[in-house]
């Protein structure tokens, strides 16, 4: 099986990777903005258990609902378990260069800075994220 191995930017935490992502996407949600300082983020979506802590220590803090767990060093955001559900989303600018394949963008209701590309653009969530499938045009 192929592993992916992350680190933080200080590199006292790496945690490994098993297999492929679920699915990739961007988020445009307001937590993220204000937990990224950024317009939106990049996430890989991994099954709980494909996700090993495999050296130091993460510290979770939580903005809203949404745990993201960081080096409790440098405070790299590296992953964030998503409550109720068995999966959790990595930080994609962490991934290995080339490895990020984004399939659309979420939670565009809240977008500040709209990304014209050919990808579907959700309002909220896809269907099968349990969300209203309603897409946004840019
Ligand atoms: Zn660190
Ligand atoms: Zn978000």
């Amino acid at each position: 099986m192929k592993t992916t191995e992350i680190s933080c930017l200080c590199g006292a935490v790496k945690v490994q990777l098993n297999g492929e992502p679920v699915t990739q996407f961007y988020c445009h949600c307001d937590d993220c903005q204000a937990a990224s300082g950024g317009a939106y983020i990049g996430i890989a979506i991994y099954p709980s258990d494909a996700v090993t802590v495999t050296q130091g220590e993460l510290t979770a803090w939580t903005l809203k609902t949404l745990p993201r767990q960081r080096c409790a060093i440098c405070g790299t955001h590296m992953i964030a378990q998503v409550p109720g559900l068995a999966e959790c989303g990595v930080m994609a600018n962490l991934l290995p260069t080339g490895t990020f394949k984004p399939e659309f963008h979420i939670q565009c209701q809240y977008a500040v800075l709209p990304v014209k590309d050919n990808l579907p653009h959700f309002k909220s969530f896809p269907a099968s994220f349990g969300g209203s499938d309603e897409i946004i045009n840019w």
